[in-house]
């Protein structure tokens, strides 16, 4: 028994007489293909989700339609706990992987892994989160505060809508609980940098080549030093990075270009770097004073600082996870997730606790099946102990 009265060896084994059910429910899952965007898609995966949430006792499923696009997905369970500030659990539906990825790569299971586009980033844990209240239900656990699983259908592409929605239940969530795949050995995620997305486009002045260069301006070489400048940036500031990650420009090679245009990927790991840089992005200013420089973007998602309030929660889940003798460990990446979103809200956020696996957005995406009863009961016993 742990301090909130949860026998927790109890629970994983629940999990485990449960596993070839929950992995069967994994496999439909991924095999609903849901790339962002894929409104049909989104629709299948959520239905199959509020079908099995319906088996659950005291669940109420909202699906929330985002047009031409899909459909999120609002559960709520423990409505008639004392403390009404909710545990959020944070996921989304859709994947990276475009329609047509199941046939080239489908579900198989070799050994203690699990493989499928989407699995690791994630599905499986769509699935987990699901169970993990069916658990809580079943050994009659009435955590103290109620608890909403928010399920979104575009992460992936930046939350355009699901963002909004996320915020407003992180505002008066007492904790969230980020389900995203977790890192290396299934370490939870306590830091997250922040983004900014960046269009930068110059217009000089179309010359010949070879009979009046002199007359041109161009744009190529303009885009090309500010790259340089830009990347200069690299290991100067804490965690900030840049990259010119797209770059065209031109037309033909006989002639001086007029147009150019880069795309630039900004990370970064506190709002006062975000600051910084973002000044640095917005001063700059043309080489060739006859070149025109637009800049257009800004910051996507804020970082996921390593808090007080994140430390104390993964210290929560730590212990935790030591009363299962699992060494949870934590890791601080560069990838973002709506986790930001809720720590930017002043939320508490623990990211990354997502079943064990690897190769999110990749061909060998899968999971490990031995971490999902002891990720299990490791997140209904820290649910019944926020
Ligand atoms: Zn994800």
């Amino acid at each position: 028994m742990n301090n909130s009265g949860v026998n927790i060896a109890v629970l994983r084994d629940y999990f485990l007489s449960r596993q070839d059910q929950i992995v069967v429910l994994i496999n439909a899952l991924v095999e609903i293909e849901s790339p962002s965007g894929d409104e049909a898609g989104s629709r299948d995966v959520v239905s199959l989700l509020a079908n099995q949430a319906e088996t659950i006792a005291g669940v109420k499923v909202e699906v929330v339609p985002v047009n031409n696009y899909g459909q999120h997905l609002r559960l709520s369970a423990f409505s008639e706990a004392a403390d009404p500030a909710p545990v959020l659990l944070l996921g989304h539906t859709d994947t990276v992987h475009a329609r047509g990825s199941i046939v080239e790569r489908p579900w198989r299971i070799e050994g203690n892994k699990a493989y499928g586009p989407g699995v690791f980033d994630m599905k499986a844990n769509c699935v987990l989160a699901l169970e993990v209240i069916r658990a809580l239900t079943q050994f009659g656990i009435q955590p103290k505060r109620s608890v909403v699983l928010l399920l979104t259908c575009d992460e992936e592409t930046g939350s355009a809508s699901g963002r909004a929605l996320v915020e407003a239940i992180a505002r008066q969530a007492s904790s969230v609980l980020v389900l995203e795949p977790s890192g290396s050995g299934g370490r939870a995620k306590t830091g997250r940098k922040g983004t900014g997305i960046y269009s930068l486009e110059a217009i000089g002045r179309a010359a010949h080549a070879g009979l009046e260069p002199e007359k041109g301006a161009s744009a190529v070489l303009e885009l090309a030093r500010q790259t340089e400048r830009l990347h200069a940036f690299n290991g100067k500031a804490g965690g900030v990075s840049v990259n010119v990650g797209v770059f065209r420009g031109g037309t033909l090679s006989n002639v001086v270009a007029a147009e150019a245009r880069a795309e630039i990927d900004v990370r970064f790991t506190t709002a006062a770097e975000s600051e910084l840089i973002e000044n640095e992005i917005f001063k700059l200013r043309s080489f060739d004073v006859r070149v025109q420089l637009k800049l257009t973007g800004g910051i996507n998602r804020p970082p996921l600082e390593r808090t007080e309030k994140v430390v104390k929660l993964y210290q929560q889940a730590k212990a935790i996870a030591g009363q299962l003798d699992f060494e949870l460990g934590e890791t601080q990446v560069g990838g973002a997730s709506d986790g930001n979103f809720a720590a930017a809200v002043g939320a508490a956020v623990l990211d990354g606790l997502g079943i064990a696996g690897d190769g999110a957005h990749a061909a060998h995406e899968h999971i490990i099946l031995d971490d999902i009863p002891r990720r299990g009961a490791l997140i209904a016993a820290l649910i019944a102990s926020l």
